[in-house]
């Protein structure tokens, strides 16, 4: 397949970085991943805005306009022949003698590619997903997709060595999101979420679930969620770009609810379902 390097497509084979980029050094760079299905980019106007807040965030200036990011996701769904696919975009602060204060003269390294996106199952789509908790051991900015994504790594790791898909994490006891998805909790048909601040990063599915939430009359509360609470909730579900959304049915052995995927899953389904239909 062929990737984007700096202005340039190439053979992945040949996609090559410096070993002093500070995204190896320092791991001083931030992304996105924007689902397309039927090779449309879905919610791709509120990833590039993430991507600018994100940039904002560690001072690397944004080498592209709108248009120009716009023309490349374009470009990257051309070199592939899948219908339904994930463009990873990778922005890093660039190359330059290792030192951690921000260099003088540096120009940002932009990578992007696409692959399959293997959408979720019909099986974790109807039966839903296991999960296990952990306490949230990230650091204080959790909002700004960066590409520091250690404490994320070992929290998935956590997962996979319990043979389950996702963790649900706690800080100081009360839910934050797991470690590539955000958590919501229903509870007597209403929809709870973390606060979007710091400690959370605010997927573009949670807007899209705000939306859809609206739109179809679902109750919907944004504040903490003690680890109570999720314990004694009705439903509890996982968004992310590549999960979209599903339906957890256990946490730690325990079911949620009555361990079966729930009415509000139902709803929210449906609806994600028909906004891809309709793109
Ligand atoms: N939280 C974290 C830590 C994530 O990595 C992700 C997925 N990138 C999300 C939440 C969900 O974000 P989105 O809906 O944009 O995929």
């Amino acid at each position: 397949p062929r990737v984007y390097l700096n202005g340039e497509f190439t053979p992945l084979s040949q996609a090559k970085i410096s070993v002093l980029d500070r995204g190896f050094i320092f791991g001083d760079g931030i992304y996105e991943v924007v689902p397309v299905y039927g090779r449309k980019p879905f919610r791709m106007a509120q990833h590039l805005a993430r991507l600018e807040r994100s940039l904002a965030a560690i001072r690397i200036p944004n080498p592209h306009t709108v248009q120009q990011w716009q023309d490349l996701v374009g470009k990257l769904i051309e070199t592939s022949d899948a219908q339904d696919q994930i463009v990873y975009l990778q922005l890093t602060r660039g190359v330059a003698k290792r030192d951690h204060a921000f260099p003088a003269q540096v120009v940002p390294t932009v990578f992007g590619m696409s692959s399959p996106f293997a959408r979720p199952s019909a099986q974790a789509r109807r039966d839903g997903v296991k999960t296990v908790s952990m306490p949230d051991e990230r650091w204080l900015h959790c909002e700004i997709k960066s590409t520091s994504l250690l404490g994320n790594v070992l929290a998935r790791q956590f997962a996979a060595d319990r043979d389950v898909p996702e963790v649900v994490m706690f800080r100081d006891g009360y839910l934050s999101e797991g470690s590539s998805s955000n958590v919501w909790v229903v509870k007597e048909g209403r929809l709870l979420a973390p606060v979007k601040d710091n400690l959370i990063l605010e997927g573009i599915r949670y807007g899209f679930i705000e939306d859809m939430a609206a739109a179809r009359g679902i109750a919907l509360e944004m504040r903490p969620i003690s680890r109570a609470e999720v314990d004694a909730a009705d439903e509890l579900m996982l968004s992310s770009a590549t999960k979209e959304i599903l339906p957890v049915v256990s946490l730690d052995g325990k079911p949620v609810g009555d361990g079966r995927p729930g009415p509000v899953y139902a709803r929210l389904r449906e609806g994600y379902d028909e906004a891809i239909a309709r793109l």
